[in-house]
């Protein structure tokens, strides 16, 4: 059986004793992984079951930072010589309304525990990232989109209120009404306003487990593009994307369009909870060599993939669980990438006619020599989030993924954020661990307006290297 891997990521090195022999008491340090598996940060980690598991001032050495399920790429959720408040112990369901599908629960509670409870009433996610082993406050603090951000906007735009614990013990309540700044603020705050403790989020009705799929394969951009205007009014879109075939190949992928099915599907496909909770049934037990993952097995890995498709447009009722989470039935599915980890790279590029941004990204991949294992195109819509620093805003938004490869990724990832900078875009803190401070002042211009909320105890490994202090 393998392990939950809705458990954060903790590395299994062995952690240095607490306390010298004779000497005075140490604090034990550990480390918490991202998803990523870079950078690695030594801190110490402190559980929360309950909120009165807040340390309190003068129990406290050095900076916080609130964390989740790990499941961020990059260093928002590491934080060096500190402590982390990890939140999964707080995981319970406060209040659920069955007429409004308004559920009340506490932060550390994963969007697989609320499909648990509320698929089987008949109700789902107003939006979902693509894997569903992230926690409510984590969902929150880097206001997560989803493949139907150009129809429902950010999570953020589903969260009703929720409850902020500052470092000074005072508790606020947030909403769009009451303290409303801290609510714009705390939505895509990246966990440094304070830590949220419960929230109340707005589940959407559903009939079936079912979605009706279609899958249309295109090649270059135009052609993406036109079934996105096709597809404007679908409820979930998204593309894969192949970034290593060049030629009469290049940008060619797989579109795909969602829609959850209706009352005659219900039969095949029954309001009933996952098996096993939608835990992987199988895992990667060990990290793979690093460079198994190069140009040449990915590349042949893209041709598979692009032609299991055979004919140019499927249609099928698939589950839920394929359609959004086709990478959480493998358990740490990262140690593919070796133990040196891998870097995220996501961008969102304004409208461009000619799409110049996107192709030039695409064409330094390919001269670097790298390649992406998991490359994603999707349109933005223009829904607007309360998060004032939250990432999506309308456009094109590519993400992809390389192994941590000494010079070459580093070098890789700085050229497309010159590029994403070049054309007006941004990046998105959730999944970087290379933005420069110059680029996230650029990306984010407000930084500085949000950079008030941030509570004076709270700090992490992004926030120090985006701020000059990494
Ligand atoms: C396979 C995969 C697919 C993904 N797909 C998408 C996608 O489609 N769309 C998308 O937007 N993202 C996606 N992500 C990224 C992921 O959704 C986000 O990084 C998410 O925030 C992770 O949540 P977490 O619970 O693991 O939080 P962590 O990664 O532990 O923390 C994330 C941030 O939240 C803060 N935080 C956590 N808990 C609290 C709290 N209680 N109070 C205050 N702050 C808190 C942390 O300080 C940190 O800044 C994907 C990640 C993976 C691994």
């Amino acid at each position: 059986m393998a392990e939950p891997s809705s458990e954060p990521q903790q590395s299994s090195e062995p952690l240095p004793s607490t306390r010298a022999a004779d000497g005075p008491k140490k604090r034990a340090k550990a480390a918490f992984e991202s998803w990523g598996r870079y950078p690695r940060l030594q801190t110490e980690l402190r559980t929360l079951s309950w909120i009165s598991d807040f340390p309190p001032a003068h129990r406290r050495d050095g900076p916080m930072l609130p964390v989740g399920a790990g499941r961020s790429y990059g260093d928002v959720c590491l934080l060096e010589d500190g402590t982390l408040l990890q939140t999964r112990g707080m995981d319970r369901f406060l209040h659920f309304d069955p007429a409004t599908g308004l559920l009340r629960c506490e932060a550390g509670v994963t969007l697989a525990e609320i499909l648990d409870f509320a698929v089987p009433l008949g109700f789902f996610l107003p939006v979902t990232p693509g894997t569903k082993f992230v926690t409510v406050g984590g969902a929150i603090a880097n206001d997560i989109h989803g493949k139907n951000h150009h129809i429902a906007g950010t999570f953020g735009s589903h969260v009703l209120r929720f409850e902020l614990v500052r470092s000074d013990g005072s508790r606020i309540l947030c909403s769009g009404r009451e303290n409303r700044e801290w609510f714009q603020m705390t939505i895509g705050g990246l966990g440094l306003t304070g830590l949220i403790s419960w929230a109340e989020v707005r589940l959407r009705p559903i009939v079936s487990r079912g979605i009706q799929y279609r899958g249309d394969k295109f090649v270059g951009f135009a052609e993406f593009l036109e079934l996105s205007r096709a597809a404007a009014e679908v409820e979930y879109t998204v593309a894969w994307i192949d970034c290593v075939s060049t030629g009469k190949n290049f940008a060619r992928g797989i579109f795909m369009q969602g829609a959850h099915a209706g009352i005659e599907t219900t039969a095949a496909h029954p309001l009933r909870r996952s098996p096993n909770g939608g835990e992987p049934s199988v895992a990667l037990p060990v990290d793979l060599p690093g460079f198994l993952l190069n140009k040449a097995t990915i590349g042949l890995f893209n041709t598979a993939y692009y032609n299991k498709q055979r004919h140019k447009t499927v249609h099928s009722v698939v589950d839920y669980e394929p359609f959004f989470y086709p990478l959480d039935k493998i358990g740490h599915w990262n140690r593919m990438y070796g133990k040196a980890g891998l870097l995220q790279f996501q961008c969102v590029l304004p409208w461009d006619t000619d799409q110049h941004g996107i192709t030039q990204i695409m064409k330094a991949i390919t001269q670097s020599g790298m390649a992406s294992f998991l490359a994603v195109l999707k349109v933005f819509g223009d829904v607007p989030s309360p998060g004032v620093m939250s990432f999506p805003r309308p456009g094109l938004t590519l993400a992809l993924d390389f192994p941590v490869r000494a010079e070459v990724s580093f070098d890789l990832l700085d050229r497309l954020a010159a590029i994403t900078f070049e054309h007006g875009g941004r990046m998105y803190p959730a999944k970087d661990a290379r933005m420069s401070g110059e680029h996230f002042r650029a990306f984010f211009p407000q930084w500085e307006q949000f950079g008030a909320y941030v509570d004076p105890a709270f700090d992490s490994g992004f926030w120090q290297r985006v701020t000059g202090r990494g």
